[in-house]
């Protein structure tokens, strides 16, 4: 299992520099006290200029190489995080685009969004941190306080009983503010998802009404992060009084029984600066450390959440001696085929079987619900069997590559998507080096040219986001053209005329006759399914029926029910005969 932070392994020789470069501030810092003791005693107590001035000059050295040490350290350290950082968002996105369609519906659009970005800019921060204050802190509370005994014993035990105590106080306390923090995660997730439906549903939301209803549920959302998080940060709060207190209360005594021991004789007074120095450096490192404490279990939730999307399995793995075909001859058959939904209680597909031969056409009929877009998004491949298999010129699907599988395949889905862009950018999306001559054709064959030689810039009009400036039928006319440019081995249409007129649909249908391909054409309508060779019947998932138009209208009561409700045969073969 590969987790987040091995993605630091290239970077090790950065990362030791930064970490090199801390530890040079580090010493600086650990003398410094104990410098300044020496000139108090050597030199101010007993009026020596020379003392103080060459003390007094190396302090000023060391400061100077501290700062350098510093500038480098971050230098490094920020290389390092960036680096970290930039290369978990590459690998956590590239991983996203690998998922089968059925893994990437089980995370949510925002929680993805969220993962790619605030979790890995956690990750980055903390690696920043780690490198720069990370170490620092423990070895400073740990440096100073050896110093502080090196200095003087006696005085050094009050910090000796406080530090311990505090440290221990501070890893029990933020260890549980990290895992309240998983919490806040969880809702930034929601108000991210709640955005996104709202932005892509924006015109539904208008029509609807239903603004107020979805400002409301932002708000909900958004509020409920707020409690969250300040209710986390006034938890982290608490622990900072509390530490001060204890590291003034030691102060105090070191102050106290320092001026005692001064007047005895036992101390002098440069130690007992030189003590409360170290004090008060230990009281800064361990509200650093705090943050630190804090900010890791925090990324400890981060990483959880990516190291989730990164090790999700690989279940469309290709195996190692997959088909590499370059044409295929397109009879596709179903054997038994079931199929459910990951959560759902029943399935969508439940032992269907069909064959079709290569080059011919059927038609799949079929209330909604019943499985039709189940069924055509299993060819490519978006969906494996739960049971049986599909074959395709007698091997099964997942035997193939699957690039070279879906090359063959054009699939004009439900839902016609088109991408920001223009008009022939989007139908270069099926074939990315059409001609000219190939988009034109295309445009011709979807019964779509018209429509858009009307437009301001013809092929070079760029659709907005998502097409809005296209109607329902235009879009699926240009995401079948989409479809035809590759000139598929396999076409799809999942109810893709849905939105066309009866004549500018026989004109598609009459032009993909020229396309030799297989085709499945998922349609609600009889007229257009009466053309196909083979017509299938399905009800909740099973088939119900499956034959030529005269085959089921001898031998299927369902069959002739539909015809019924849309007309009757008379009427369908009419239209039929009124486009040909
Ligand atoms: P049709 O295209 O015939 O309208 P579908 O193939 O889309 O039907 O759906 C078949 C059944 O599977 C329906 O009951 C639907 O609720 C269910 N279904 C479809 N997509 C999903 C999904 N992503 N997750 C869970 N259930 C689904
Ligand atoms: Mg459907």
């Amino acid at each position: 299992m590969k987790t987040v932070w091995s993605y630091c392994r290239p970077y090790k020789i950065s990362a030791a520099i930064a970490l090199f470069f801390m530890i040079a501030e580090l010493v600086v810092e650990l003398v410094q006290p104990l410098l300044m003791a020496k000139i108090i005693n050597n030199g101010i107590m007993v009026k020596n200029l020379e003392v103080v001035a060459i003390w007094g000059g190396i302090i000023l050295a060391l400061s100077l190489l501290g700062f350098l040490s510093g500038i480098m350290n971050t230098y490094y350290a920020s290389h390092v995080s960036q680096s970290f950082g930039a290369d978990i968002r590459k690998n956590v996105f590239e991983k996203v685009q690998s998922f089968s369609y059925a893994q990437f519906s089980l995370f949510a659009a925002g929680s993805l969004m969220t993962r790619l970005t605030n979790d890995v800019q956690q990750l980055q921060n903390t690696m920043f941190m780690g490198l720069r204050i990370m170490a620092r802190a423990p070895l400073l509370i740990f440096g100073g306080l050896i110093m502080a005994f090196i200095v003087h014993p006696s005085l050094a035990v009050y910090l000796a009983v406080v530090v311990p105590c505090l440290f221990l106080f501070l890893v029990f306390f933020m260890g549980k503010g990290g895992r309240m923090f998983k919490v806040v995660q969880e809702k930034l997730d929601e108000v991210n998802n709640v955005m996104g439906e709202n932005l892509a549903g924006m015109k539904l939301i208008r029509a609807f009404l239903r603004k107020s209803h979805e400002v409301s549920r932002f708000e909900d959302a958004s509020e409920q992060l707020r409690k969250k998080t300040a209710s986390v940060l006034q938890f982290m709060e608490i622990s900072m009084p509390a530490l001060l207190f204890l590291m003034n209360a030691a102060t105090i005594c070191i102050l106290w029984f320092g001026n005692q021991e001064i007047t005895v004789g036992t101390a002098n007074v440069g130690e007992v600066v030189a003590v409360v120095n170290y004090a008060t450096r230990i009281t800064g490192s361990l509200s650093v450390l705090s943050f630190i404490i804090m900010a890791f279990s925090r990324s400890r939730a981060s990483a959880a959440r990516l190291n989730e999307v990164l090790n999700a399995p690989e279940e469309m793995e290709d195996h190692e001696d997959t088909f590499k075909i370059e044409a295929m001859r397109g009879d596709i058959c179903f054997e038994n085929v079931s199929f459910r939904y990951v959560g759902q209680s029943f399935s969508a597909l439940d032992h269907v079987s069909f064959s079709l031969k290569a080059g011919c056409t059927m038609a799949i009929l079929g209330s909604t619900g019943s499985g039709k877009s189940t069924l055509v998004n299993m060819i490519p491949r978006l969906y494996d069997p739960s049971e049986g298999r599909i074959t395709i010129d007698g091997i099964d699907l997942r035997e193939y590559d699957q690039r070279m599988l879906r090359r063959q395949i054009g699939l004009v889905p439900q839902e016609p998507l088109l991408f920001t862009g223009s008009v022939v950018e989007n139908i270069r999306w099926g074939k990315r080096n059409a001609s000219k001559e190939e988009v034109v054709k295309a445009c011709k064959d979807a019964q779509i040219y018209e429509t858009v030689m009307k437009l301001p810039q013809q092929m070079d009009t760029k659709i907005g986001q998502k097409g809005v400036n296209l109607s329902g039928g235009q879009r699926q006319r240009l995401s079948i053209a989409r479809a035809l440019v590759r000139k598929p081995r396999i076409l799809l249409f999942d109810d893709s005329t849905s939105a066309l007129d009866v004549k500018t649909e026989m004109e598609l249908l009459q032009a993909l006759k020229a396309y030799r391909g297989t085709k499945l054409i998922v349609t609600q309508k009889i007229s257009t399914a009466i053309h196909a060779d083979l017509i299938m019947l399905l009800q909740d998932g099973k088939k119900a029926a499956i034959g030529t138009h005269q085959e089921l209208m001898e031998s299927s009561a369902l069959y002739r029910e539909i015809i019924q409700s849309q007309g009757g045969e008379r009427r369908s073969v009419y239209v039929e005969k009124a486009n040909k």
